[in-house]
């Protein structure tokens, strides 16, 4: 049995369940579980050093609930040769071609062309290529949006953020927004969405009823687009996990 951890050892992962990740929380009053869809994970928080023992507890009695919520998620979709991953909210096959060294990456039909050496470098060119690609359509389409505002966009960054599609900020009248590279993933409407949706809070930083006002003023489904992100989000986070 191990001695108990201090606060300098969290995030602690869970010898008998690497699934599980214990995270120490000041601010929490008690013991909780949150399910990672992102991380394929469960983080147990730690409220305070000296629940330890009982978190682990805790998440040993949950075992059960925990194998549940984590076999619910969608189907991994690990970027390996002849894996199908959701790109602009449609399947495509990856592909190995044999003996095309290092050409680029490309699409063909319904196929992305993954040309590399070795299985690690096939996974890490799929995500460059999903990244290259979009930050091709978030860019285009933050300027599109942000110029029927009459505003403008000063950087925008693609990123792999766990917890949101997108954010913006206005500095000296520009807006910097960050997106998640997994829009590329979702069908295009809801790309040019959340898009919209970031560039919309350059007028209004919140989102108050004139916020949604001035959505709707420049995308015409915007509830079509949440739903399916609400419905599909988890799908989107399943692109590229391994297990
Ligand atoms: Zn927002």
């Amino acid at each position: 049995m191990r001695t108990r951890p201090s606060k300098a050892d969290f995030p602690l992962r869970d010898a008998a369940d690497p699934r599980v990740l214990f995270v120490h929380s000041d601010r929490a009053k008690r013991i909780s579980v949150k399910v990672k869809a992102g991380a394929r994970e469960v983080h147990v928080v730690v409220p305070g050093v000296n629940a330890f023992p009982k978190a682990r507890q805790f998440a040993m009695q949950q075992r059960d609930w925990i194998d549940v919520q984590l076999e619910a998620l969608p189907a991994p979709q690990p970027f390996v040769p002849g894996g199908d991953i959701l790109f602009q909210g449609q399947n495509f096959r990856l592909v190995n071609p044999v003996g095309r060294g290092r050409a680029r990456v490309d699409r063909v039909g319904q196929r992305i062309v993954v040309p590399s050496l070795d299985l690690e470098s096939f996974a890490g060119r799929v995500r460059r290529f999903l990244i290259r690609e979009a930050r091709a359509e978030l860019e285009a389409a933050s300027h599109h949006y942000a110029e029927k505002l009459e505003r403008r966009v000063g950087k925008v960054s693609v990123r792999d953020t766990d917890s949101r599609w997108g954010s913006c900020i206005t500095r000296q009248g520009e807006g910097h927004i960050s997106y998640s590279w997994r829009l590329i993933c979702a069908p295009p409407e809801v790309l040019e969405y959340v898009a919209a949706h970031e560039c919309a809070h350059m007028i209004e930083a919140n989102h108050s009823a004139a916020f949604w006002a001035v959505c709707d003023r420049i995308f015409d489904d915007v509830k079509g687009a949440k739903r399916w992100l609400n419905k599909n989000g988890p799908v989107l986070h399943a692109v590229g996990a391994e297990f």
